[in-house]
């Protein structure tokens, strides 16, 4: 593929991101690519999206080519109102209601009944759709100009992982795709959380932005999709069966009381196979980054004491173990509270379970 991939920067600095006519220029471009059924990458304030028009099953199978994805793995519609729904979803239970309230624009993804004929390609053929509607200017912007459901998964080639930045998107797919509109780092730096509103309780399919916590506290009871942590059970979700994120290197958890016990760990672990002449990664911490050996690649990925900051950096981190080409890397863990729970179910899946 070797397409022309125009590229916009929309400054972030200021607060009211379509003050200016060079974002409201951007936004009006990329929504006439969408609506000529090209594809556009657009920043949400989860990871980058790689959006296209939802409603033709053509330009979602260019997604799914773009990416590279596996096409039994559904995507998810993005909406900028509430009608939008209507056109996508049977019906929208109580449930769903409450949840969208509470918590959209945001990182939460409902999966809902879907109307028979529409959206086939984007749902892989299921009778459920996902559906969510971001909480970033510039996402909201662009859905409404384009006047679109925007099919849209994590903008990086699968297998990859998910893009914070305009640069990893450039990275993935530069020449694959026709735009990417640069509104700066993402927010919250892992994805939604995609929650079962089907039934009587909601169940979690994968961990997100949305914690299970914030989840009940407006439902009173949530559920934990079982194929998320049971060893050799189904994952219902089918994107959820795939590793995700595999890095160049092999990676290990480290697990321990505290951090210093765990840090005692990887530097055992990293003295010994830097003395078998292989190349160290190790992902720290601001707060543990200074206790390990200056001749590793040591990455503090944001704050223990903030998991939001851990969230927002891990991504990146990841990348660049990969740009780095380490044989190995030594990965801290964090407690699985809140956005914590997304950080892990990430980590595991990067390190294949492998733990130390
Ligand atoms: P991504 O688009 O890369 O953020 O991934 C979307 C996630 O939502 C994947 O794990 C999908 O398998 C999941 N998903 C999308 N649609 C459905 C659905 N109808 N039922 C269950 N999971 C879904
Ligand atoms: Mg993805």
């Amino acid at each position: 593929m070797n397409q022309k991939t125009k590229y916009w920067h929309v400054d972030n600095t200021v607060d009211d991101w379509l003050a200016y006519p060079q974002a409201q220029q951007a936004v009006k471009e990329a929504a006439e690519l969408l609506q000529r059924n090209e594809l556009v990458a657009f920043p949400t304030e989860t990871v980058y999206g790689l959006g296209g028009n939802g409603l033709v099953d053509k330009t979602v199978e260019k997604i799914y080519i773009a990416k590279g994805r596996p096409s039994d793995n559904p995507l998810i519609l993005h909406i900028a109102e509430e009608e939008q729904l209507e056109q996508l979803a049977e019906e929208v239970p109580p449930l769903a209601r409450a949840l969208m309230e509470a918590f959209w624009p945001g990182p939460l993804t409902l999966v809902l009944p879907k109307k028979a004929g529409v959206a086939q390609r984007a749902s892989a053929g299921l009778d459920t759709i996902a559906v969510r509607m971001p909480d970033h200017p510039l996402a909201l912007a662009l859905i409404r100009a384009a006047g679109l459901p925007i099919a849209a998964p994590s903008a990086n080639l699968s297998g990859r992982p998910s893009p914070t930045t305009g640069r990893h998107v450039q990275e993935d797919l530069e020449g694959r795709i026709a735009g990417i509109l640069d509104g700066g780092p993402t927010g919250i730096g892992v994805e939604s959380t995609v929650v079962d509103v089907t039934g009587e309780v909601p169940l979690i399919l994968r961990p997100g932005g949305i914690t299970a916590e914030q989840i009940a506290d407006i439902t009173g009871e949530v559920a934990v999709d079982p194929g998320l942590t049971v060893e050799g059970a189904a994952p219902r979700s089918p994107g959820m069966k795939y590793r995700h994120y595999a890095p160049e290197g092999e990676m290990w958890l480290v697990t321990g009381a505290n951090v210093e016990a765990m840090a005692e760990m990887i530097r055992r672990h990293a003295d010994e196979a830097r003395r078998e002449g292989k190349k160290v990664g190790i992902l720290a911490t601001r707060e543990s980054a200074s206790f390990y050996n200056k001749n590793d690649i040591v990455l503090a990925c944001g704050e223990r004491a903030s998991l939001i900051s851990v969230a927002q950096h891990l991504y990146d981190v990841l990348r660049r173990f990969d740009e780095e080409k380490v044989d190995l890397i030594f990965a801290e863990t964090f407690l699985e509270n809140g956005v914590g729970a997304a950080v892990m179910n990430r980590l595991n899946k990067a390190a294949g379970g492998k733990r130390l």
